[in-house]
């Protein structure tokens, strides 16, 4: 059944990828596995159960790392501890999946009846709604800035120094993803009470500054203020952003 591979020159073992000597299981230069058998059907299967489930426990463990400890997970993840987790952009981009999907389903039955519940006159109705059908598809694919925006924000937090920009957009990649993936609850949430989406507001003042003021060594409760003012400034200042692309787009 299982047929060895010549790949043994005298007793040492070469990688079949960079001919390199390998000492272990994977190559200690290219880091491809050291096959002992030829690939068989049975390797292709485990590998499709093993890339779906692995990636699956990977996602779940980053998930679950960052709500157990917020601002310290980025901060051991920026100091060196990666392997376990997904990359913050790749964390991003999954969490914009899941968001989208679930807003594609459900967003728009909670907009519109946020909308019935605050406009009767007919114009300005058709207005808003105009205006907010913009600023929905808008807020999606800017979604991209706030990352962005509040990596720049955030150094009126962060001493100087400490993080370089790439650093602080990892920073901004798994905090405002995390919000996002909660952002994404409350709209399910809101599926059984309208009045539950404005929920959304706490994971601006509590989750996140707390966990962007955990990224400092020590920290107090004036240190939980000034975090809550970067993230206020940083979601003013991409609203605005959006709002005004939005108007640009309008005309
Ligand atoms: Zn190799």
């Amino acid at each position: 059944m299982k047929e060895t591979v010549d790949m043994n020159r005298g007793s040492k073992k070469f990688c079949l990828n960079c001919e390199s000597e390998v000492h272990a299981t994977y190559c200690s230069i290219c880091g491809q596995r050291f096959f002992l058998y030829k690939p068989n059907l049975g390797l292709l299967i485990t590998e499709f159960f093993q890339t779906f489930f692995l990636l699956d426990l990977r996602v779940y463990r980053t998930i679950r790392e960052i709500l157990k400890k917020q601002g310290r997970f980025v901060k051991s993840y920026i100091d060196g501890r990666q392997v376990d987790f997904v990359g913050p952009v790749h964390f991003f981009i999954l969490i914009l999946g899941v968001y989208l999907l679930v807003f594609v389903s459900v967003g728009n039955l909670i907009y519109d009846s946020i909308n019935d519940s605050f406009v009767q006159e007919d114009e300005t109705k058709q207005k808003i709604e105009q205006l907010g059908t913009f600023l929905k598809i808008n807020l999606n694919y800017l979604y991209f800035l706030l990352p962005l925006v509040f990596a720049m924000v955030m150094g009126l937090f962060i001493q100087k120094g400490r993080y370089n920009f790439a650093e602080k957009l990892i920073v901004s990649f798994y905090l405002i993803g995390i919000a996002i993936l909660m952002n994404s609850g409350i709209l399910l949430l809101a599926l059984l009470n309208v009045k539950l989406f404005a929920l959304r507001i706490l994971i601006i003042i509590i989750p996140l500054p707390i966990a962007l003021m955990q990224l400092k060594d020590e920290y107090g409760i004036s240190d939980y203020f000034k975090s809550l003012a970067v993230v206020l400034l940083s979601y003013f200042i991409y609203a605005i952003l959006v709002a005004g692309i939005t108007i640009l787009m309008m005309k």
